[in-house]
This record gives C-alpha cells, sequence and structure tokens, in this order.
C-alpha cells in the first residue's frame, strides 16, 4: 500500500515538475547564449540630488529581450544566473557596458552598478573589477556599486578583502534594498558602505502609513549620524519627492524622474 501510495505521489507530481524544470533549463541555455551573442542590454536609471532635482548619477539595469518571450525582468533571471554561475560573466558585461557608455557622458556623472553577494564572494571579484576599470579608462572614483541582497552578505575574508581593496581604489559601495530581506543595522558597522538605498516599498507605503514614514526619517537620521549618504528608491509623484526631501533625504530615485532608458537617452537627458 505505502508502495502504491508512493507511486500515486510521483505520478501526480513528476509532470508538472519536469515541465518547471525543462523550462528553467530551456531559460538557463538562453540565457548563456544571449551573454555570448552579447544580447543583453544595459538600461540607467537617473539618480537625483534631493536639494536641486539636478541628476548626479545613473545606476545601470541589465535588460534581457528573448527573442521569443519578450522582455525578461531582472528579478527572474538574475536569480537564475546566480544559482547557475552565469552571474560572474553577466556582472562583468554590465560593468564593461556602464563604464563603456559613461564616456559619453559628463564627467561629473557617478555610474551605480549592481553586484550581487555571489560575485562579490568571488576570490577574482576585486580584480574583475579593477581590470575592467583599467581597459575602458573608467575612474574608480566614479564607480559605486550596489550591493543587492539575495543572500547574506557573509563577512568571510574573501568578501572583505574584495570590499576593502576596491574601497582603496576610491570605488563606493551602497547597500541596496535597504528594510528588506537580509539587510540589517549590524552591516553598517561591519560593511564599508557609504550610501544606503531605501527599498521602494516603504515610499509607496508613506503617505498611507505612519510606520513607513517613520522608519524612512529613522534612516535619514541613521545616515546623517553615522554620514553615510541616504536615497530612497521609487519616487513616482511630486508629492512623495517633497516628502522625501522633508525628511532629509539625500538623492531619489524613481519613475517621476525617469524610467531607465537607453544609454544615448541618458546623454540627452543631462544636456538638457
Ligand atoms: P534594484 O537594484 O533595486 O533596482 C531598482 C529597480 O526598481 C529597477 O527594477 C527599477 O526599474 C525599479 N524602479 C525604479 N524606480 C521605480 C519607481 O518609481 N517605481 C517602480 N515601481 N519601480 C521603480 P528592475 O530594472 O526590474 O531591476 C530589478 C532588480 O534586478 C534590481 O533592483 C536589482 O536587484 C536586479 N538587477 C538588475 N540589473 C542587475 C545587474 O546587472 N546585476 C545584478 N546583480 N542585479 C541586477
Ligand atoms: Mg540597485
Ligand atoms: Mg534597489
Ligand atoms: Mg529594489
Amino acid at each position: 500500500r505505502a508502495k502504491a501510495q508512493e507511486r500515486g505521489t510521483v505520478c501526480a507530481f513528476e509532470p508538472a515538475m519536469s515541465e518547471a524544470a525543462r523550462g528553467r533549463l530551456t531559460l538557463e541555455r538562453d540565457l548563456s547564449a544571449a551573454l555570448a551573442a552579447e544580447q543583453i542590454a544595459v538600461h540607467y536609471q537617473p539618480l537625483v540630488e534631493s536639494r536641486t532635482g539636478r541628476i548626479i548619477g545613473v545606476e545601470a539595469l541589465a535588460r534581457w529581450e528573448h527573442p521569443e518571450r519578450g522582455f525578461v525582468p531582472p528579478t527572474t533571471f538574475i536569480p537564475l544566473a546566480e544559482e547557475v554561475g552565469l552571474i560572474v560573466p553577466l556582472g562583468a558585461w554590465v560593468l564593461r557596458r556602464a563604464c563603456r557608455d559613461a564616456a559619453a557622458w559628463p564627467d561629473h556623472l557617478t555610474v551605480a552598478v549592481n553586484a550581487s553577494v555571489v560575485q562579490v564572494r568571488q576570490k577574482s571579484f576585486a580584480e574583475s573589477v579593477l581590470a575592467i576599470l583599467a581597459e575602458t579608462a573608467f575612474p574608480a572614483t566614479r564607480l559605486e556599486i550596489e550591493i543587492t541582497e539575495s543572500t547574506l552578505l557573509e563577512e568571510s575574508e574573501t568578501t572583505m578583502q574584495n570590499l576593502h581593496r576596491l574601497r582603496e581604489a576610491g570605488v563606493r559601495f551602497a547597500l541596496d534594498d535597504f528594510g528588506t530581506g537580509y539587510s540589517s543595522l549590524s552591516y553598517l558597522r561591519r560593511f564599508p558602505f557609504d550610501k544606503i538605498k531605501i527599498d521602494r516599498s516603504f515610499m509607496r507605503d508613506a503617505e498611507a502609513s505612519t510606520d513607513a514614514l517613520a522608519i524612512i526619517r529613522a534612516v535619514a537620521g541613521l545616515g546623517t549620524s553615522l554620514g553615510i549618504t541616504t536615497l530612497v528608491e521609487g519616487i513616482e509623484t511630486e508629492r512623495q519627492f517633497q516628502l522625501a526631501r522633508a525628511e532629509g533625504l539625500k538623492q531619489v530615485q524613481g519613475y517621476l524622474f525617469s524610467k531607465p532608458i537607453p544609454s544615448a537617452r541618458i546623454a540627452e537627458l543631462v544636456a538638457a
């Protein structure tokens, strides 16, 4: 009886599971091919100084237009790339593209590139970043690395060496999506972050929820006390922008200013 039940279970689940597995496998193969064929594009979203409303930098965001599936969001392909090890070449590709594109923009613009914890843990991470900076003649002081918290950032020797080596070269670090996932206050003590990016869910809720607003306010205060720049993501309305300014956030980012756009349009936007 147990055996029959077991078999029944296996039969019930097998088709669905293998279909999902097949879909993933196809996507994984396609991502690897897309990377080889340089079909991953990079778009840029402005980072704005709250006080002046000026664009002071951009964030590079990977874009994948799949020939059959259409636009695949990074929230789908980044975790996949992390799982199968493709995040290392993908991350290098995005960084190289961003450093090259930045050559057409004014010198004062900083470029923020997302890095997964999986990359930061690699022995070769700092070296690979420095090699790309040298190859593209992009100054380290204009680069900001946003650490995205999909997995725990470990205080391992390799991770710490990577962060410190890059920081000594002049690269800055931002703690992305602060307030969600693994990112915690203890990170601010253990790792050399220059900026905190408050997750956009807090801004989304700030007008309706006094708690969300209180958290934004507290993080702004924390930034001031620790000497860390604070930015809030997901500004979609003028009212939210005013709120962010009133709460003392140094920088803002969101659809109100611009969605992520191709490199050439950044050049136009900053020229205007
Ligand atoms: P993130 O680093 O927090 O990037 C900000 C995300 O919020 C982007 O989504 C951006 O399009 C979106 N966003 C910006 N302003 C607004 C707004 O006002 N409203 C709303 N609703 N959304 C806004 P995107 O491009 O889909 O990227 C999602 C995430 O994927 C990124 O979140 C980042 O964690 C990851 N990602 C994207 N590109 C890369 C990459 O090259 N490497 C790594 N490791 N991760 C990446
Ligand atoms: Mg980011
Ligand atoms: Mg973010
Ligand atoms: Mg985010």
